[in-house]
C-alpha cells in the first residue's frame, strides 16, 4: 500500500477519494467476513463503549481477533483492499470523536493475553495483557520493576506505544524486546529497547506509525515479593488520594513540558474546576479532564483549548495534549505553534525497523 493510499484512509479524505476509501472499506468488511467468519466483527460500533472517557460516535468497524495469527490473517485482507487498520488497547489514552470515523477500521487486542516466563526468566506477554495483571504476575514470581504500572489502566500494546510511566518508572525501563507487525510491508520485525527509541510518552512506533505491537519481552530484576506487593500498594493508594479514579478520563491530559507540571501550571492559572459542557478540568487534580455525565469530545476538545491558550498567556508555556486526539488532523489552532507527536498516523519508513524474525 503506498502512502498517499493509507493517508486516504485516515485523514478524512473528501469527495471521489472518499468514496473510493469507502469502497475499500466495504469490500474489506465483506473479505474479512468471509475468510474470518468466527471472528468477532462490531459494525457501526460507538466508540463510547471502548474508552474510558466514554466518549465517541460509532466506528465502521472493529475487529476482535482470538489470537496472533487472525489478528496477522486479518491484517493481511485488510492490507489487500488498501486499508490500514488503527489498533486499540483498552481506550484509556484517546478521545474519540462524536461524528464517528465511518473510514476507520479497528483492530482490538482485548484476546491477545497470553502471558509466561521464559526458560531465561524473562516475562513475556501478548499486546493485550493489561498492565496490572503483567505487575501483578511479575510480583508473584518474585520479579521487581513494574510496581509503577500497576495502576495504569491500559494494556502492554498501548503501554509501550506511549512509554507508560508513572512515579519514576517508564516501560523503557524494563522492555527487553518489542515483536510488531509493520503493515505497510507486512513483516514482522523484533526491536530491541534501543531500536524501540523510547522518549517521554513516546516511542518509534508512535512516530512513524503502521506499526502493530504483538508482544512484548520484560527483562526484570529478582525482588522479594512481599516487598514489591506492598509498594503497588503504596503507589495505589497515592493515585487513590490524588487522581479522580471515580470519573471517565483518560489519564493526564497534558504531558509534563520541561521544567514544569501540567497539573500545576493550569492551578495557577485558576483553571481547576473550568467546565465546558459535561467536560471539566478535575477539581481533584488539574492534570485531569474528567467527563462528568454526557460530555461531547467537542467539550473535551474546547476545554484543552482554553486551558492550553490560558497556560500559554499567563505561563509562556505551551502545554501538548498526552490524550491521542481522532481524527489525526485536528488542528490545535490556538497559540503556539501546532502540537505535533499527539495524533496517531499510519504511515511511516520502515528503515528504523531493521530486525526481520
Ligand atoms: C485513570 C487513568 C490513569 C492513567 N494513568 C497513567 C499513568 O500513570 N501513566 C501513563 O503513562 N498513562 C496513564 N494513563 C493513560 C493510559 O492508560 C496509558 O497511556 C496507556 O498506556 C494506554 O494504553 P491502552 O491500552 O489503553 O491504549 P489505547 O488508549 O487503546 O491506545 C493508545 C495508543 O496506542 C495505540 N495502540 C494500542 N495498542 C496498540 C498495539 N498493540 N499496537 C500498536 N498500537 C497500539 C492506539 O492506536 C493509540 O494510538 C492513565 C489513564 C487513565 C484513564
Amino acid at each position: 500500500m503506498s502512502d498517499i493510499e493509507q493517508k486516504e484512509i485516515n485523514r478524512a479524505p473528501q469527495g471521489e477519494d472518499s468514496a473510493r476509501c469507502r469502497e475499500n472499506l466495504e469490500k474489506a468488511i465483506a473479505a474479512v467476513k468471509e475468510a474470518l467468519p468466527g471472528m468477532t466483527l462490531l459494525e457501526h460500533e460507538p466508540m463510547s463503549a471502548h474508552c474510558s472517557f466514554k466518549i465517541g460516535g460509532p466506528v465502521r468497524a472493529l475487529a476482535v481477533p482470538e489470537d496472533v495469527m487472525s489478528l496477522a490473517r486479518l491484517c493481511s485482507l485488510l492490507k489487500d483492499n488498501h486499508i490500514a487498520p488503527m489498533m486499540l488497547g483498552n481506550g484509556t489514552n484517546i478521545l474519540f470523536p462524536d461524528e464517528g470515523l465511518d473510514l476507520l477500521f479497528i483492530v482490538s487486542t482485548e484476546k491477545l493475553q497470553k502471558m509466561f516466563l521464559l526458560p531465561d526468566g524473562a516475562l513475556y506477554a501478548e499486546a493485550g495483557v493489561p498492565l496490572a495483571r503483567l505487575a501483578s504476575f511479575a510480583q508473584q514470581n518474585c520479579l521487581a520493576g513494574l510496581e509503577f504500572a500497576s495502576g495504569i489502566p491500559g494494556t502492554v500494546g498501548g503501554g509501550t506505544i506511549m512509554n507508560a510511566g508513572a512515579y519514576g518508572g517508564e516501560l523503557k525501563d524494563v522492555i527487553e524486546s518489542v515483536v510488531c507487525l509493520y503493515v505497510p510491508e507486512q513483516r514482522l520485525y523484533e526491536l530491541s529497547n534501543e531500536q524501540c527509541a523510547f522518549a517521554y510518552r513516546s516511542s518509534l512506533f508512535k512516530r512513524m506509525g503502521g506499526c502493530l505491537i504483538l508482544s512484548v519481552v520484560f527483562r526484570l530484576p529478582a525482588g522479594d515479593g512481599d516487598a514489591i506487593a506492598a509498594k503497588m500498594r503504596e503507589l495505589n493508594e497515592r493515585r487513590r488520594d490524588k487522581q479522580p479514579l471515580d470519573l471517565p478520563s483518560a489519564g493526564s491530559a497534558f504531558k509534563r513540558p520541561e521544567g514544569y507540571y501540567a497539573a500545576a501550571l493550569i492551578d495557577e492559572v485558576g483553571l481547576k474546576g473550568y467546565t465546558v459542557g459535561g467536560a471539566q478540568v478535575s477539581e481533584k487534580h488539574a492534570g485531569f479532564v474528567v467527563n462528568r455525565g454526557g460530555a461531547t469530545s467537542h467539550d473535551v476538545y474546547d476545554l484543552l483549548m482554553h486551558v492550553r491558550g490560558a497556560v500559554y498567556k499567563e505561563k509562556g508555556v505551551q502545554l501538548e495534549p498526552e490524550i491521542i486526539i481522532l481524527p489525526p488532523d485536528y488542528k490545535l489552532e490556538d497559540f503556539g505553534p501546532a502540537v505535533k507527536g499527539n495524533v496517531v498516523t499510519f504511515t511511516g519508513a520502515p528503515e528504523e525497523a531493521s530486525e526481520e524474525t
